[in-house]
């Protein structure tokens, strides 16, 4: 129970804290979340699977708001639509 995956290790040290990241859509520099303490928590970027499935590619908060989210949205309606069974 207490040994990590390696997945969980590859996560937690693929990105360096500090360094900056570039969305892989529209170019623009991730942007960084901070409490309100000022204490930086968040400057890892949005998955931006399945626009790319590139593991190193990380996408921007106005990007997976308007690409990623709708993009998987509809990829789960149209799988919905497909697994459904026929009605007359
Ligand atoms: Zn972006």
């Amino acid at each position: 129970m207490e040994t990590l995956t390696t997945n969980e290790l590859c996560v937690t040290t693929n990105y360096t804290k500090g360094s900056e990241m570039k969305c892989c859509l529209c170019k623009a520099e991730i942007d960084k979340k901070y409490t309100p303490d000022g204490e930086m928590y968040w400057d890892q970027g949005h998955n931006p699977y399945p626009v790319t499935d590139a593991l190193e590619d990380r996408c921007c908060d106005s990007c997976n708001q308007s690409v990623v989210v709708p993009l998987r949205l509809s990829l789960l309606m149209n799988k919905e639509v497909h697994d459904a069974p026929a009605n007359d």
